[in-house]
């Protein structure tokens, strides 16, 4: 990461307000449902602990990773789950929270591994989305921001397991 300078994209503060915007529109749309909040892991542990501090409502919890093979910064599509998550979902109010949506890959393959157990509904919140870079259609229904290009960090997000700490987005630049 050394040869790369890392210029702030989102600030803390404009972070805080959109995260804030979400959260209502999430607690809004999640009223007296069932609600169980489902964290991307590693790269959405910042962003969804902000946005359950900002929900109006209860939620319960749990945690997913998943594994793409290939190389660390692009998705070859081949996606497995390597920590599933611990709570039945059949009947309840799914809210997936993910980092970015880039290529589609990740998030289709989720997606369809989560129906085949039945949640009532099952919905995805992700911080940022690369819309433009689709391989597969998918549509994220609560977007932090959109983003055209760029490879960011921070704020969870990492570059080869380092950055994740910073408290702002950083995109990188030669
Ligand atoms: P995709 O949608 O292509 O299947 O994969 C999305 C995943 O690629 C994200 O969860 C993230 O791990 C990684 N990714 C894509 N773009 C970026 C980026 O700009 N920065 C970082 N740190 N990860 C990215």
């Amino acid at each position: 990461m050394e040869r790369y300078r890392k210029k702030v994209l989102y600030s803390r503060d404009v972070i805080d307000e959109r995260v804030k915007a979400l959260a209502g529109q999430v607690s809004r749309d999640f009223s007296g449902k069932d609600l169980i909040v489902v964290g991307v892991l590693k790269g959405s542990f910042m962003f969804m602990a902000d946005l359950i501090r900002a929900m109006t409502i209860p939620c319960t919890i749990d945690f997913i990773r998943l594994a793409s093979y290939g190389s660390a910064t692009v998705t070859s599509g081949k996606v497995r789950i390597t920590k599933d998550i611990e709570t039945p979902i059949t009947g309840r109010d799914v809210l997936i929270v993910e980092d970015i949506i880039d290529t589609g890959l990740t998030l289709a393959f989720l997606k369809e591994k989560l129906l085949e157990r039945n949640p009532r509904s099952l919905k995805f919140c992700t911080l940022i989305d690369k819309k433009h870079r689709r391989k597969v259609e998918f549509h994220s229904d609560y977007v932090g921001f959109d983003l055209d290009q760029g490879f960011v960090v921070g704020y969870g997000l990492d570059f080869d397991e380092k950055a994740r700490y910073l408290p702002d987005v950083y995109v990188l630049e030669e």
